[in-house]
């Protein structure tokens, strides 16, 4: 999947340091990131001394460590691009051949627009300050702590013997087959997420859940919590057109293939169809 990198690995523990010419400067412009490509194989992030010439009164902030290398993030407007670079869109990452540039880049856009969403103290108004000892802002106002947000949210992969329920999402740019997601409300277990979710978006009920892997998403503000589980009774699909395209059942020996290596969704089908699932 996307995190899981043949060298090295994120480091996110908070650092409170200056950046040096040579680490990696990450520079999001209305939802588009920084980058240079002369071919998909040249693929390649701007360093601070690529971007020397750019004047800015707010200091790169470290944001994390991977694979031997710093990363900050631009916190002030991003001019033009300098020669060589340009901008491309956030969410056309997925389809980058690097995948470390693809998870660096999701991780840091997380982190952007949370720093982004809380320049003011939600509760009275005041400019936030960083913290200097964690990843924290702070009202010294009124002393609010304002932490990273991450939005839990489940993937499910139902099953019917050798069967695996597809579906395709409705008015959006994804257009693969999916398995069913949602995000956990507020006072709900996960394990209740995968039964309102299920029960919402197809009308079935399930039972004997597994869990399989987790996988952070920065691209949304995510971490995508992946179940199996199988139906309870009844396998008649009714579905939630407003959230879903299509949804079916599909054989085992017969799935979609297409694990890109990226999406923990794409990883639960190809397991399913390899008859490895959590039984
Ligand atoms: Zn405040």
């Amino acid at each position: 999947m996307l995190q899981d990198m043949d060298v090295g690995r994120l480091e996110n523990e908070f650092r409170n340091i200056a950046a040096c010419p040579e680490d990696i400067i990450i520079c999001f412009h209305e939802g588009e990131v920084l980058l240079s490509r002369t071919t998909d194989d040249s693929l390649m992030l701007p360093t601070l001394a690529h971007v020397a010439g750019w004047q800015t009164i707010v200091a790169p902030r470290y944001i994390f460590r991977m694979q031997e290398r710093n990363y900050f993030l631009w916190t002030d407007v991003a001019p033009a691009a300098p020669e060589g670079f340009a901008y491309e869109p956030v969410r056309q990452l997925r389809q980058l051949k690097s995948k470390e540039i693809c998870f660096a880049v999701m991780t840091a856009w997380h982190l952007y627009n949370w720093y982004r969403a809380n320049r003011f103290c939600g509760c009275c108004g005041t400019p936030t300050e960083h913290d200097s000892k964690g990843r924290m802002l702070r009202c010294l106002k009124c002393g609010n702590m304002i932490f990273p947000r991450i939005s839990p949210a489940v993937i499910v992969a139902v099953t019917d013997g050798d069967r695996l329920l597809l579906s395709k999402y409705a008015g959006r740019a994804y257009t693969h087959y999916a398995l069913l997601a949602g995000y956990t409300e507020i006072g709900e277990t996960i394990e209740q997420t995968v039964h309102r979710e299920v029960m919402e978006e197809v009308g079935l009920r399930v039972k004997n859940l597994r869990y399989y892997k987790s996988q952070p998403w920065g691209v949304d503000g995510n971490v995508l919590m992946g179940f199996f589980c199988d139906v309870d009774g009844s396998d008649a699909i009714h579905i939630d057109e407003n959230e879903l395209a299509m949804a079916g059942w599909y054989p085992r020996d017969a799935l979609p293939a297409g694990d890109d290596g990226i999406s923990l969704t794409r990883e639960m089908i190809r397991v399913f169809g390899e008859n490895k699932e959590p039984k």
